[in-house]
């Protein structure tokens, strides 16, 4: 395996990325999926190598902090587990997202794994797409109920039914709930894919990074016309994709094959440590297919469990101090590093989000950032306390007609100051 890879801020499996608090090493989940035996793995070279944090990305991905001079032993522990990329230069692109209920959602109308081990074989495999930029990210939605549909991604694809056919709509820089570009036959959905990405290469100057960068200079409709004359495209009449349900991560919800469920919790803002990963490790050993799967709400599930046994996998994460009731705040609120790990924190947003949810009377959600880069983020959330001193807070409101974080509502909060404000506004008929 190479080991040359290019320049990227991003942590990787192979490139480990100083921060505050040490190393941080990025493991990309086919599908957001680690076997039992895996998770164990990575709990031991968290506990091994690093500090012993390890956290669920909000691309269904995982990362251990905190990482010292041992970073090849923790590197070798992780390829010699089977969770390194095909090739070195393959890791980057490795950015495929899939729901976490791929191939178990009552919803779905296809079976997006094989699809998706397709898609991450070519990327993997084809030199030409190691020239993509490792934030360079495709979704491909199933139709499944259990959904992240906020997070733009640089080519969307979705599926829906059509006269008994299943057809994947798909779109550019942006998510499936938007307008759709077109549409092609499930069989042409990985000549799509490939079609898109050459394409945008062969069209992208150095400086377009992402699809977006691309179509500020491009017309839509020319780069369309270009696809067409590469792979068979169908006109989307009237296709729109219905919005997720909320809150289906957490708790167990039944899956195709009658009898059986999978079981969600949420890590307190997304953080495990290794007794914890191990723990579920045992669980999903126990009650489930000896897979754990994470998630772009920065938690995990375990499918294939016995409805019977939902109960004891529930009564499990509480024990290993998940969280696993909607009810409870801390589940709903992210934050990134912040200032106890990152140089460009200007406030303990880890620290503040806890104190925030033992203020909070009910269920909000809502995103602490330590400086505008939204780490935690890759959508805008209802609700954003961006920090602006250690312990003060911007408070806005998402707004789909302002960008960024949304409307600014009110400035310098402290974390007792907006936690009064957001529960009157979650009491208000109004405002809510
Ligand atoms: S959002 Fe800013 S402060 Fe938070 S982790 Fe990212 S760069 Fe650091």
């Amino acid at each position: 395996m190479s080991t040359a890879l290019r320049p990227s801020a991003c942590p990787g499996l192979l490139r480990i990325v100083q921060a505050l608090d040490g190393g941080i090493c990025r493991i990309k989940l086919n599908g957001g999926s680690i076997s039992a035996d895996q998770a164990d793995v990575v709990a031991d070279a968290a506990e091994r190598f690093a500090g012993g944090v390890i956290e669920a990305t909000n691309r269904g991905n995982l990362q251990i902090r905190g990482i010292g001079q041992q970073s090849a032993e923790l590197i070798d522990l992780l390829l010699a587990a089977g969770l390194g990329p095909k090739s070195a230069a393959g890791d980057d692109v490795r950015n495929l997202m899939l729901s976490p209920a791929a191939g178990i959602d009552r919803q779905m109308h296809f079976d997006t794994r094989v699809l998706a081990e397709q898609i991450l074989d070519t990327l993997q495999s084809h030199p030409r797409f190691h020239e993509l930029s490792a934030k360079f990210a495709v979704q491909l939605d199933g139709g499944e109920a259990l959904a992240m549909l906020e997070h733009p991604h640089d080519l969307w694809l979705s599926a829906f039914e059509r006269e008994g056919e299943t057809l994947v709509a798909f779109g550019l820089a942006g998510c499936p709930t938007g307008p759709a570009l077109g549409a092609v036959a499930l069989e042409n959905a990985h000549a799509l894919v490939v079609a898109v990405l050459e394409l945008f290469l062969d069209l992208a100057r150095p400086e377009h990074t992402r699809m977006r960068h691309l179509l500020d200079e491009l017309p839509i409709s020319a780069f369309l016309e270009q696809l067409k004359t590469r792979v068979q495209i169908n006109a989307v009449i009237a296709w729109q994709r219905a919005p997720a349900a909320q809150g289906l991560h957490i708790g167990a919800y039944p899956q195709t094959r009658s009898g059986e469920v999978y079981v969600g919790a949420v890590p307190p803002l997304g953080r495990l440590d290794p007794s914890m990963l191990r723990g579920i490790a045992r669980l999903a050993r126990q009650f489930g297919d000896a897979t754990l799967r994470f998630t772009p709400w920065q938690s995990l599930l375990l499918p294939n469990v016995k409805e019977t046994n939902a109960s004891a996998v529930l009564k499990g994460f509480e024990r290993l101090n998940l969280l696993s009731r909607a009810s409870e705040p801390l589940a709903h609120l992210i934050a990134c590093t912040g200032s106890a790990g990152c140089v460009k924190g200007v406030a303990d947003t880890k620290q503040d989000a806890g104190h925030l949810a033992t203020l909070l009377p009910s269920a909000l959600d809502v995103h602490l950032s330590g400086c505008r880069r939204s780490c935690a983020a890759a959508h805008c959330a209802s609700t954003t306390l961006l920090a602006v001193s250690p312990g003060h807070y911007d408070l806005y409101f998402r707004d789909a007609a302002q960008p960024g974080f949304g409307a600014l509502h009110a400035r310098n909060l402290t974390i007792e100051a907006a936690a009064t404000l957001l529960a009157g506004r979650a009491r208000s008929p109004i405002d809510a």
